[in-house]
């Protein structure tokens, strides 16, 4: 049995379903990452990304578990269908 583990900085996840410019990226991770890019204002090239990705790799995860998805599940579950 492998295990693949996240390779953020202070991650201890082992069950990583994605690879990332060669590295393993766990869910949780990952969805960060998609947050922090959602906030980008300029067009990245394909090198732009991938330095992108080393600084977040390379960048300690947040003591706090998951807020972007705890904040994003906060604010789905006040949407309201009109
Ligand atoms: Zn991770």
């Amino acid at each position: 049995m492998s295990v693949l583990s996240c390779d953020r900085l202070n991650c201890d996840n082992i069950m990583c379903d994605y690879t990332l410019f060669h590295y393993y990226i766990c869910e949780e991770c990952l969805e960060e990452l998609r947050m922090k890019v959602l906030k980008i204002q300029n067009d990245l090239t394909v090198t732009e990304m991938k330095s992108f990705v080393e600084d977040f790799i390379e960048s300690h995860k947040p003591n706090v578990r998951d807020n972007g998805t705890y904040n994003l599940e906060l604010l789905d579950s006040l949407v309201e269908d009109r």
